[in-house]
């Protein structure tokens, strides 16, 4: 069975052919620049990768030229269109009421764009993606894989935020969580090496965006993203959790509207805004190595809140059996594992910080010191593979 998990944004479309028999990527790429001078880049393993320009003027164009790329007599892995069963798309809201992962008909899509205001930035381009690949593949069935969706078992005072109940029935304010389906991989990978699906898990998603989320049993149980993407740790430029009150101050002592006080919080903040050396973790670390207060100020900032939402979970759950580091900071940067881990040996978490300078990247790792009761784990994220799979259950 051959499964085509689509990811779109407002000006790209990232896609990946999955043959599920061997579960092996046959070809993946991404279409950048929609609606500008389109550049495709269009990858297959053990071949070199095809670029060049496209004409795309909308997500229609992007994906027909995705599926005749797919298609090709020379650049192709299939024969047809017709081989592929399915498509997965992801969507990074499913507000309250698209739980799971579903396959998307016409309320399902109706339902989606009546909740784009919770989700601006994501939502439309999305919604354009599934559109566009719902007309050029009318007769497969389309998948919604939605980021939040993870989260929809978490208790409601966990997921209510305290401010007017009204406020949360009348506009629907509350803690949604996202990277869910990161999230979901990454703990399902720690609990089969743990070795007991009960487990209790903290997964690290730590990217461009982060996030941090507690899981028991397979189901999140808490998370550090909210209402939106810019809650819990700091990120590239997102500032992540800060008193509130910071917001409408700045509003009233620089005279900004709400639109600019958002673009500083999201766009202009977190090791950004603290480093002023940009979002690229690698830049910072390097303006940090050579003594840059302000950058190594970032990355303490980053690891502190980290340290403290990990120890909150471990209070929520009662324990922990594993820690599990994800995404490209995650998965990359050593220095931010072993910082993030030192002296929480009351906790039962150590690692093994020779194995962690070592380890080799891209792979799974078990990186727990000899006698620690907490494991720790370096898994990469695969969120494509997990749409294909959800893909692949609802439609086989
Ligand atoms: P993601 O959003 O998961 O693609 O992660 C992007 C982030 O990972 C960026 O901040 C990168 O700087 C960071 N990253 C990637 N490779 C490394 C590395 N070797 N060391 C530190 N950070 C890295």
């Amino acid at each position: 069975m051959k499964i085509l998990v689509v990811n779109a944004g407002s000006s790209s479309l990232k896609y990946q052919l999955f043959d599920m028999d061997t579960n092996a990527v046959l070809a993946k790429g991404n279409c950048e620049r929609i609606g500008i001078d389109g550049v495709v880049t269009h990858k297959r393993p053990g071949k070199e990768d095809y670029k060049t320009n496209a004409d795309f003027p909308d997500h229609k164009a992007a994906i027909a030229c995705v599926l005749s790329l797919l298609t090709d007599k020379d650049k192709g892995v299939i024969a047809s269109v017709e081989e592929i069963s399915a498509v997965g798309h992801r969507f990074a809201h499913g507000g309250e009421k698209l739980k799971k992962s579903a396959v998307l008909g016409d309320q399902e899509l109706e339902y989606l764009e009546s909740i784009v205001g919770l989700n601006p930035l994501h939502g439309p381009p999305a919604i354009s993606g599934l559109k566009a690949c719902k007309e050029v593949m009318p007769s497969v069935n389309h998948v919604g894989v939605f980021d939040t969706s993870y989260y929809s078992d978490m208790q409601d005072y966990a997921y209510i935020y305290p401010i007017p109940y009204e406020l949360y029935e009348k506009h629907k304010i509350r803690r949604y969580g996202f990277h869910g389906t990161s999230h979901r991989y990454v703990a399902a990978q720690a609990a089969e090496m743990f070795g007991n699906k009960n487990a209790k898990i903290i997964t690290c998603h730590l990217g461009n965006g982060s996030s941090i989320t507690a899981t028991v049993n397979g189901k999140a149980v808490d998370t550090s993203m909210g209402f939106t993407p810019q809650d819990g740790v700091p990120m590239g430029t997102r500032s992540g959790a800060i008193d509130p009150t910071v917001v409408t101050f700045l509003q009233k002592a620089e005279g900004l509207t709400a639109e600019e006080a958002d673009k500083i919080l999201n766009k202009e903040s977190g090791l950004s805004g603290v480093s002023g050396c940009g979002s690229d973790c690698r830049d910072i670390r390097d303006a940090a190595a050579a003594g840059n207060y302000r950058a190594q100020l970032a990355m303490k900032i980053l690891c502190h809140n980290i340290k403290k939402i990990v120890g909150s979970y471990v209070a929520e759950m009662n324990g922990v059996d594993a820690l599990v580091f994800t995404a490209g900071i995650g998965e990359n940067d050593r220095d931010l594992r072993e910082e993030v881990c030192k002296d929480m040996s009351f906790l039962g978490i150590a690692i093994d910080e020779e194995y962690n300078q070592n380890c080799p990247r891209g792979e799974v790792a078990d990186i727990t010191a000899r006698g620690a009761k907490v494991k720790t784990y370096v898994i990469p994220t695969n969120e494509e593979y997990m749409i294909a799979l959800d893909t692949q259950n609802l439609t086989k």
